[in-house]
Order: structure tokens, then sequence, then C-alpha cells
């Protein structure tokens, strides 16, 4: 990887494809399985179920404050059913450092507020306030899934999900046709569609069409009672999402890519889980996994990174071996597991071109984010950025350097921060992705397997 070895000075990307080590069939088969992770879990709560299952397997168990454990012990948290923590305790002593990927399984999607359902021009409509940065336009008229969790009067829970299996209906976002769009075309793409008009449609049919008002919504209701036993105002004690209904696919005729919802962050996620869980020795330092929820909203709440459950259970674990927790956060090295922007030939001008990634030139190292002079991130340390490099290029990751954009053209964040704040060494790494945000984004096989290859390079550490 190293210039040196080419007997020059400049330093070149490579592609993926080039790699010593490549093998397309492992990197095929590795896609396989990220599409069926994909296909299985669109919400940050049905990632962390399919996880759950997946450690279960691999011998870890729940984490129980108190307990001292060992090394070789696998344990996992699971907060709220939203987002987890898993451990493998490592050969050395926790003092010596952790090994961290923080991920997270969040991402953009529209939210049913919690009165949502009413009936207008002979329709049944819904209520949304959309989660996370999204372009409102692209999420009219394409087909929409509904995932969720409602928690009804007696306490009982129903998870419901509809538009997923081939027979299923789905739900849609009208819009205007072109012919009456001369308002709308003529205001800008940001103002376009107000977000009160994100009203998926999901019902037309009236409860007694002889009746003047048709009783549309008490018709909907009651189907929703019949098949749910929900009932209106259990929708106020719900989170109900809609998603797109789209499947992961291959995309291009060489299948070198992936097409799926919700790729920012899961396709840095699968990737994380997978090194820890491919792991068949005890790793040299105790190794890491967070899969956290609400970092598309500035990773606010109990189950989003602002939050203390992460280090609680760190610091538990080492209160609970008599280690030092400060000293363990301070040896620490972290990767902050998150997508990064991919050049697009379309937009080549919001880019500055010798510092954004390239599709199949490898997973990206982002030493810092932020917008607008930097703010908001953590900036790694030349120190730390040259330990990453040597470790990747030991290991025969293809990785490049990336920046989401030209310097004031806008930015982005990442859990990174929260991590450094605890004096822990982090740097921004992942997958590039085309289309971010929107509801089908287009990723890399290559990538995402160079991805895996630098994650469990940090394990082997
Ligand atoms: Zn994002």
């Amino acid at each position: 990887m190293s210039n040196q070895k080419d007997n020059t000075f400049v330093y070149k990307k490579k592609s993926g494809f080039a790699a010593p080590n490549f093998n397309q069939d492992v990197v095929f088969a590795f896609a396989e399985d990220y599409k069926a992770f994909m296909n299985a879990g669109k919400t940050e709560r049905e990632c962390v179920a399919i996880t759950e299952t997946m450690v279960r397997k691999a011998g870890y168990v729940p984490f129980v404050y108190g307990t001292r454990y060992n090394r070789g012990d696998k344990v996992y948290y699971q907060n709220r059913g939203k987002a987890m923590v898993l451990v493998h305790m490592g050969q050395k002593p926790l003092e010596e450092g952790l090994r961290v990927s923080a991920a997270h399984i969040d991402a953009p999607r529209i939210d049913l507020k919690s009165q949502p359902i009413y009936d207008d021009g002979g329709m049944v409509l819904c209520k949304t306030h959309y989660y996370g940065g999204i372009k409102k336009y692209q999420w009219l008229t394409i087909p929409l899934a509904l995932h969720g969790t409602v928690i009804r009067g007696d306490s009982t829970r129903v998870d419901i999900c509809v538009g997923e299996e081939k027979l299923d209906p789905v739900f849609s976002i009208t819009d205007l046709p072109p012919h009456l769009a001369k308002e709308q075309s003529a205001k800008t793409l940001g103002d376009g569609i107000p977000g009160e008009s994100l009203t998926p449609v999901i019902g037309s049919e009236p409860m007694d069409a002889r009746d003047e008002d048709g009783k549309l919504k008490e018709k909907l209701l009651s189907l929703l009672h019949e098949k749910y036993g929900v009932c209106e105002e259990d929708l106020l004690s719900a989170e109900l999402m809609f998603v797109p209904a789209y499947k992961a696919r291959d995309v291009g005729f060489d299948r070198s890519m992936i097409g799926a919802y919700g790729q920012d962050d899961r396709v840095c996620a699968y990737p994380s889980l997978r090194a820890l869980l491919d792991m068949q020795t005890i790793p040299p330092h105790t190794s890491c996994v967070i899969l956290a929820d609400k970092e598309e909203i500035g990773s606010v709440g109990n189950t989003g990174l602002e939050s203390n459950f992460f280090f609680d259970m760190m610091d538990d674990m080492a209160e609970a071996r008599g280690e030092n927790k400060r000293k363990m956060y301070a040896a620490s090295k972290c990767l902050s597991a998150d997508v990064s922007v991919c050049y697009d030939p379309n937009y080549s001008s919001v880019f500055d071109k010798y510092n954004i990634a390239q599709i199949n030139q490898g997973a990206v190292i982002c030493k810092y984010v932020g917008a607008r002079g930097k703010t908001g991130t953590s900036d790694a340390s030349a120190e730390y950025m040259g330990w990453i490099r040597n470790l990747f290029n030991q290991a025969g990751v293809v990785w490049q350097t990336s920046e989401i954009g030209k310097v004031d053209q806008g930015g982005g964040g990442t859990v990174a921060k929260f991590l450094a704040s605890k004096n822990m060494d982090i740097v921004d790494f992942g997958v590039p992705v085309l289309s971010m945000h929107a509801p089908y984004e287009l990723t890399s096989k290559v990538d995402l397997y160079n991805t895996y290859l630098g994650v469990a390079a940090l394990f082997q550490s």
C-alpha cells in the first residue's frame, strides 16, 4: 500500500479490485450476507433483534452489572431494544485500552405523529414528522412499508410490519401531476414539498358508503383493531414509521454495487458486527462494537451515544475487575464506523476532487468531519492517523481518505466526538455512499468488504 514500495514519492489511491488479496467470491459472498441483514432490519429495533439472535448464537450472554468478566468472556448489553453494545474480553487488562467500533443503526425515515389518522377527499391519510435529514421530494410516489411497535392500553406490545412481504399492501405519498405543477416547479427543491404534506395514503374504503361522510377513518380504525387489536388511543404510545418498501439488491451489470434503504449506517454496523463475531481467538485487547440509535438526530436520548450507556457498562466492568477506568479510556483506540460521501460525477462541483472518496477505492478514513471551519468534529491527531494507517497497510486493507465536500459547501457529524470526550483516540472510518439519506442508497461491495477488514484489523491489534 505504501508509496515507498512503488519507489515513488507520490501517493496514489488504489482500486480495491487490484488489491493482492482481492477475491471476488469472498467479497460477493459477504455482500449476500449483508443484503440479508438489510432486508431483515429496516429499523433500529429490527436490527437489534437480528443482532441479538446472531450474538447469542456466537456465545454472547447478557451483561450483568457488578459481574467480574475475564479474558475470553463475551457479553452484550441491549438498551431498550434500540441500541446494543457487544464486548469480547481480551487477553490484556482493560487498563491497556479497548478496541471499539461504533456504528449507528437508525436511519432517516418518516415517523407517524401520535394522532396520525384522518380522512380527506375520500381517502384515509397519515400525519407524519420526518426523522433525520431527508430531501423530502425523494420520499414521494415510492412504495412505503410501515414498521414499528405499539404499546396497547393494557401494556401489551404489538410489533407491526406491513409492506415487506410479496403479497403485502404498501403505502405511498402522492405528488402533483406535471400538468398542474407550475407553481410547485417554480419553488426551490427545499421549499417544494412542505413537511406537513408528507402524508401517506393508507386507505379509501368507507365504513358505510350510504353515509354522507362515509366514515372512512372509522373503517380504517376497525381494520387496525381487527388485525392488531389496536385502537386509536394506542397510537399515542407507539413508535411507527414509514420506510421504503425496497429490498436490498445488486446494482450494475457486473453486480459490483448494492442498492438498499438505510445503508447509512448499517453498511458500517454490519461489517463491525461480523468482524467481532468472526474472530476465532481471544483478541489482544478487549474488543467492543457499539450499535447506537439516534445518530441521525444528534445522538440524543437514552439510546443515542450522548447517553452514558456504553461508558456505564465499561466503567462497571473496570470497577468489577479493580481496574482504573480512566486509564482504560485513555489507552483506547476506536473507529467511528460511519459512512462517507462518495464522489458523484453528476455533482462534481460540490467536491474537492483531491479530497473525496471514490467508489471501489476502499474504506474511507475521515480525519475530521464537521462543517465550516471543522466545527463540531473530533479531529483525529497525526499520531492516531499514523497508527491507523500503519495498521491498515500491514493488514492489507484498501483505504482512502476523504472529506465530505468542499469546505463551505455543508458538512455533517458522527458519533466520534462522544467517544473522544472520554479521552479515547477515535477517527471516522467507513463505506463511501452515493445518494446518502435517499430512500435507496448505493455502495460498493469492495468498499464494504474493506471496511470489514479494517475493523477486523483493529480488533486484532
Ligand atoms: Zn446519516
